[in-house]
């Protein structure tokens, strides 16, 4: 498909475990350009993006639109705001929670850029204000970080919530995708195939959780150890947020219950 050279991304010098190699933030347009996610409120980061604007032939950044409210994403929007005087745009459950928002956005919701129209999709599991930004009549989809380019994305309970997280995914696999344009990591060639791996990936360690259970193990600590044998060790506590918010689901399905610390299986099923 034709047409995505007035797209481009800056990103953010933020790499680490769960960034990859940094903040991917989009910029696009033609004269008037809008920009998807800032991380970093530092002048390199923000003279940054001014100066790929220009390399990409804008006069002028009109608007910032949040993915979600994750420092890794929001926490450079007003010092690009306050340089550049861009309207800034969130989700309209997170209204007011940077304080300076022009616009807030929901579900539905369509926002013009210079070269064509974004619909906002709604898409709580990750962040519960998470927004996707589709563009359908380019088919292509910014993902912020319900879907990263490389590896799975971090579900923390409380906010974070497994259920409406693979929800959501079912409601972007019923998009037409042509590209992703993820948060962290490579475009997504095969958008269709990588949201059936992350639906599939999620089945998976719900599976290992339930055969964890099934073998007595009855912590998150100790659920983790039997699980996640390939993980370096300093995303133990990460996966034990993740392991905590499939027990979660398992417990809203009836499927487990808990004591104190403890899980249990409500299938007596050897
Ligand atoms: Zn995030």
């Amino acid at each position: 498909m034709q047409g995505l050279e007035h797209i481009r991304h800056f990103r953010a010098a933020n790499p680490g475990y769960m960034t990859l190699e940094g903040t991917n933030q989009y910029l696009l347009g033609r004269e008037a350009i809008t920009v998807i996610d800032v991380a970093l409120p530092s002048p390199d980061n923000i003279d940054g993006i001014l100066a790929e604007a220009e390399a990409m032939g804008g006069k002028r950044i009109e608007k910032i639109l949040l993915t979600h409210i994750h420092r890794d994403h929001c926490g450079g929007a007003l010092a690009l705001k306050k340089r550049c005087g861009a309207k800034l745009g969130i989700s309209r459950l997170r209204a007011g929670y940077l304080g300076g928002e022009d616009l807030v956005y929901s579900q539905g919701d369509t926002i013009d850029y210079d070269g064509g129209r974004l619909e906002v999709v709604h898409t709580p599991g990750h962040e519960s204000g998470h927004c996707c930004f589709y563009e359908p009549e380019r088919q292509i989809l910014f993902t912020g970080d319900h879907i990263l380019g490389r590896g799975t994305t971090v579900i923390a309970p409380p906010d974070g919530d497994m259920v409406q997280y693979l929800r959501s995914l079912e409601k972007l696999s019923r998009l037409k995708l042509y590209r992703l344009f993820p948060g962290h990591g490579p475009v997504i060639e095969d958008p269709h195939g990588k949201i059936r791996e992350y639906i599939e990936h999620r089945l998976m360690r719900e599976r290992q959780i339930m055969d964890a259970l099934r073998e007595g193990h009855r912590t998150t600590a100790s659920m983790v150890e039997a699980i996640y044998t390939d993980t370096p060790a300093p995303l133990h506590s990460i996966a034990r947020r993740s392991v905590e918010a499939h027990l979660r689901k398992l417990i809203q399905e009836g499927r487990v219950r808990r004591d104190g610390e403890l899980y249990f299986l409500n299938d007596a099923r050897p």
